[in-house]
């Protein structure tokens, strides 16, 4: 539990829409943001809102980040015309002249929109020295580490007694969104719903309350991550977040959004060399780091060293340790249907991580295994490390079409299909299908897929993406927890998120 506040922010052009919003906000939040900005020059009048403490005041222009050119007159009058007894969050050249107007809580505020100064403590020096209330510092992150700077200021502000409001915007900046109040930051910005932020990387209100729980964090919160090239569409927090709830640990689960994975690990996770604590116990990772994540743990267990690719880290005494839930996420489910599995004909299409976590649990199986992907070189290099067959793969002119139903299963282990990424497409049509007993999509979004409605023509059976999603959730809490909670909560979560998308 901490004392940091969810504040929704509300903008909108036309009058109505801005009374109604606000009156929605009151009830979502304990402070509301109202953007004056965003409003229309002639619409002013028409506002009705009760003004009280709840309600921070902002009217910025558009180069310090605010909605629309102001010029300076209308700032200034504004500002004094503005209802005292409400917040007001004033820019550094206005603050000095609404010093004397009843505002409650004054903040002083600092937007960088092109990225991440290198004198942040400088700054936040000038705007505390105001006499402000708080400070506010927003900078933009283009990748994880650039929100270090910003959230050393919590350690200033602790230091000095002062509050602050540290933000880095941008998906790879919403880990100091969601952690910042734990660590003593004034409030941290939501939106009402989804397509109505006021800044980048902002979360939803409900998101903040109900999925990342941000008023009960505190310093010894555990804090668990997903590192990904791009974490904006991550099922994973709507997961395990849930899973740490009813397991009543006080654990979050945050995307991290990390392009150079080696300047994560230096500066924001290993012992001796990390230049903030967030308390992290452990990862999931995705896509592109699966590989390149290796040379940064301490040890590895035997599936992911035998698949070659980490989706799951502890972290235990500081010592990082990697593992691979793909392949149990994925064989259990086809244990489920189909039994056992030994002699089993099964043709894998794909080359990447997923297709070799599938081969490794199908060999192990004692399956027998083909693979198939465009690129020819990648299929046969990957078929001999797993001492498996390989196949020729259509080319872009269908030149050549491999018919699958000498196969009892079909493994789709590309993004074929996937909402998004080529949703219309198939990797195999009901010809090429024919025959086959199973076809097992490892896409999840959409949970029907072009190539499962092909399956369907050819009267094999189907088995989506999201019975490996959860599986493999389970086994990822298993090892951070040493609990493994029921795939059927999981498997609620899981389809509670994919039905608000
Ligand atoms: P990856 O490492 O990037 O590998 C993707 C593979 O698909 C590569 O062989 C790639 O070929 C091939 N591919 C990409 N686009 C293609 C296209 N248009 N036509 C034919 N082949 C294509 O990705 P991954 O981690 O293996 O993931 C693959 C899929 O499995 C994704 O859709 C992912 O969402 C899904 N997945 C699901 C779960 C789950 O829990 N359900 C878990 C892991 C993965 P190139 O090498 O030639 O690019």
């Amino acid at each position: 539990m901490n004392d940091g506040k969810i504040c929704v922010s509300v903008c909108a052009a036309t009058a109505d829409e801005f009374n109604s919003k606000a009156r929605e906000a009151a009830g979502l939040a304990d402070l509301t943001e109202l953007r004056f900005d965003c409003l229309a020059e002639n619409e002013f009048e028409r506002v009705e809102v009760a003004f009280d403490e709840r309600i921070i005041l902002t009217f910025r222009p558009k180069e310090q980040g605010g909605a629309r050119e102001i010029s300076l007159e209308d700032r200034h009058d504004f500002w004094n015309s503005a209802a005292e007894f409400s917040g007001a969050d004033l820019e550094e050249d206005m603050i000095e002249n609404a010093m004397f107007r009843g505002f409650s809580p004054k903040i002083c505020s600092f937007h960088d929109l092109s990225g991440s100064p290198s004198n942040l403590s400088e700054i936040f020096e000038r705007l505390a020295s105001t006499g402000t209330d708080v400070v506010k510092i927003a900078i933009l992150a283009d990748d994880i580490t650039d929100g270090i700077g910003v959230w050393k200021l919590l350690e200033l502000a602790q230091v000095q007694n002062r509050r602050v409001i540290p933000i880095a915007m941008g998906e790879a900046g919403k880990w100091t969104r969601i952690l910042g109040l734990a660590h003593g930051a004034f409030l941290t910005y939501a939106s009402m719903e989804p397509g109505s932020e006021t800044a980048p990387g902002q979360l939803t209100v409900d998101a903040l309350r109900e999925i990342y729980r941000v008023k009960e964090l505190d310093r010894e919160t555990e804090v668990y991550g997903l590192i990904g090239g791009n974490t904006s569409h991550s099922m994973s927090p709507y997961i395990h977040n849930p899973a740490f709830q009813s397991a009543g640990k006080n654990a979050v689960f945050i995307p991290l959004q990390v392009g150079n994975v080696g300047e994560f690990m230096r500066r924001m996770v290993k012992t001796g060399t990390r230049e903030i604590d967030l308390n992290f116990r452990g990862f999931a990772v995705t896509i592109p780091h699966k590989q390149s994540v290796i040379p940064y743990l301490d040890s590895i267990d035997e599936t992911a060293q035998a698949i070659g690719a980490v989706n799951t880290i502890k972290i235990e005494n500081g010592k990082l340790r990697g593992y691979n839930t793909d392949a149990a996420g994925f064989i259990e489910p086809l244990i489920r249907v189909r039994g056992d599995l030994r002699g089993a004909k099964v043709a894998v299409i794909g080359a990447g991580g997923a297709a070799r976590a599938c081969v490794h649990a199908l060999k192990k199986q004692g399956s027998d295994v083909m693979v198939f992907a465009r690129d020819n070189a990648k299929a046969t290099e990957l078929a001999a490390e797993f001492e498996v067959e390989s196949s020729e793969y259509p080319d872009e002119n269908h030149r050549y079409s491999p018919i699958y139903g000498a196969f009892d299963i079909l493994v789709n282990a590309t993004p074929v299909g996937m909402r998004g990424r080529a949703e219309n497409e198939t990797p195999a049509t009901a010809e090429q299908l024919a025959g086959l007993d199973l076809v097992y999509d490892l896409v999840y979004t959409p949970l029907r897929t072009k190539l499962m409605e092909e399956a369907e023509k050819a009267l094999a059976g189907t088995l989506n993406g999201l019975e490996m999603l959860v599986e493999q959730a389970a086994e990822q809490q298993l090892i951070w927890t040493g609990a493994r909670p029921e795939t059927s909560s999981i498997h609620a979560s899981a389809l509670a998120r994919l039905d608000q998308r």
